[in-house]
């Protein structure tokens, strides 16, 4: 028998259910991954990330190739193209690997009612995240959790499902075409591209996972908001396409403080896929009713300042650039540049959320919406708005106190001494003069006053 193994965000060998059981229940498999153009240049597609994938696929295809097997690439819309292939194989199956976000629910929903109406099924199996079945975790009161603490709490509960091996051996056709993976340069704009972005692929995921598990783990609760110690596992592009699996991490966690906060880490995300699962609408709307009218402010040249990172808070723009060199963002910064734009700038979130989508390697459809939401404090996981109100000194001073983080990313204040770091408008002339940063000539002056800001933003908030 023959069957296809449909890849879409689950771009492994490793401890993939619908791979292992493809293996198992036939003679020969059909790994296939099909570029569709709406993927690749779509609204929501980015040159970043269209090279992620890019750079995934190909050492997937090695992966592959090193069992005995092959990766067949395919361009054009997944039904089609599963049909032929199948009609070219004899394939009567299609395996894939369960995908929660609204877009890929319609995507398989349709593709399934094609597949049948010629005599193949479509057969979902989990993988993507820790949880086996999000459908299926809910309250006493059976409706779907919306606080983070008592889902994580139920989701720590859980049964997992056992990690499963590699397959050994990879029995493929050798009569189909394989299909050419596009060039990089064909399917990026290279003004949008990050110099320092991290390289795609398993291998790379596995790598960075080993390097994580030695030595950022243990102190995790320690330093993971320390900006300037870069503390965290930076495993998030790996995870959202699938080159690292969440089930694996988990098994090689060991007991201890540091462990015990990243795995609550890795609930958010599973948290924000089943959150969006439950309330589609979200991608739409606010979760919270009663923010759905709150009025936003419309300047572009707010929003173009926060995107260019030249704001005049350090902390922000260092953020900010951080996320055009490298594609990635430090969570605690994530927070920062949200709670700005949307409460300092009173800019709508979406403007956030569709900035990041652009930008980030591991832009995700869940995450970013999710905690989008939260930061805006729109969302699920309600908290009272002051609580997401952050001052960007203080938390420059906090989070970065003796500006490694803010000195790595705007060199014009490399020089400007710690005490004026997070405000260096409060420099004297002579003060400016001295660390080669006039305010107004080399960085700008801050584009809010932040208490002013504040203020607003509670009275506009209130007034919902
Ligand atoms: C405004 C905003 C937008 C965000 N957009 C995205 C996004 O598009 N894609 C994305 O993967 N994460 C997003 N996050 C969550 C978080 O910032 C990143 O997952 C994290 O910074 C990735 O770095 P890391 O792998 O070193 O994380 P670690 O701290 O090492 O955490 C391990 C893993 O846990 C998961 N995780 C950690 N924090 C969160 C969280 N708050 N929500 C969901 N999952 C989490 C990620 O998969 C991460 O890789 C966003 C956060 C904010 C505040």
């Amino acid at each position: 028998m023959t069957l296809i193994v449909w890849f879409r965000n689950d771009l492994r060998v490793h401890d993939l259910p619908m791979l292992a059981a493809g293996v198992a229940d036939a003679d020969q498999i059909v790994p296939v991954f099909i570029l569709d153009n709406e993927l690749l240049k779509g609204e929501r597609s980015s040159s970043n990330r269209n090279r992620f994938l890019i750079e995934s696929l190909e050492d997937l295809r090695l992966s592959l190739q090193r069992r005995g097997g092959e990766l067949f690439i395919r361009h054009g819309k997944p039904a089609e193209e599963l049909i032929k292939l199948a009609k070219e194989t004899g394939a009567t199956k299609v395996y894939c690997s369960a995908d929660y976000t609204p877009f890929a629910r319609e995507r398989d929903k349709k593709v399934s009612m094609e597949l049948v109406k010629n005599g193949i099924d479509l057969v979902a199996f989990p993988g993507r995240l820790a949880l086996d079945h999000p459908e299926k975790v809910m309250t006493s009161n059976g409706q779907p959790w919306k606080v983070f603490t008592p889902f994580w709490k139920r989701w720590l509960l859980t049964d997992r499902r056992p990690a499963v091996k590699a397959p050994r051996h990879i029995a493929v056709p050798k009569n189909i075409s394989t299909g050419d993976l596009p060039k990089i340069e064909t399917i990026t704009n290279k003004k949008q591209l990050s110099v320092y972005a991290a390289k795609g692929g398993e291998r790379a995921g596995r790598q960075r996972l080993q390097y994580f598990l030695q030595h950022g783990l243990l102190d995790y609760h320690k330093d993971h908001n320390d900006l300037g110690a870069d503390a965290t596992s930076r495993l998030s592009p790996y995870l959202h396409f699938g080159c690292i699996s969440v089930r694996e991490i988990e098994a090689v966690l060991p007991p201890g403080d540091g462990p015990d906060a990243f795995h609550r880490q890795l609930a958010w995300r599973d948290f924000y896929h089943y959150i969006l699962w439950h309330f589609p609408h979200n991608l739409k709307h606010e979760f919270q009713e009663r923010f759905r009218d709150l009025s936003w402010n419309d300047d572009q040249e707010l929003l173009n300042a926060w995107k260019e990172g030249r704001t005049g808070y350090p902390i922000v723009d260092a953020a900010m650039r951080q996320l055009r060199l490298e594609g990635w963002m430090h969570n605690r910064a994530r927070l920062i540049v949200g709670s700005f734009l949307t409460k300092d700038l009173g800019l709508d979130w979406r403007h956030g959320e569709a900035h990041f989508l652009q930008w980030l390697c591991d832009g995700d459809t869940a995450n970013n919406n999710g905690n989008w939401q939260w930061i805006a404090s729109v969302g699920v996981d309600p908290a009272p708005v002051f609580r997401r109100l952050y001052n960007p000194s203080s938390q420059a001073k906090t989070y970065d106190p003796d500006g490694v983080y803010i000195r790595r990313y705007v060199p014009e204040l490399a020089e400007v001494s710690d005490k004026y770091l997070a405000e260096p408008w409060r420099m004297s002339d002579c003060d400016q003069v001295k660390s080669g940063c006039v305010i107004g000539r080399h960085y700008p002056r801050p584009i809010v006053d932040h208490a002013v800001a504040r203020k607003a933003a509670l009275e506009r908030y209130a007034m919902n």
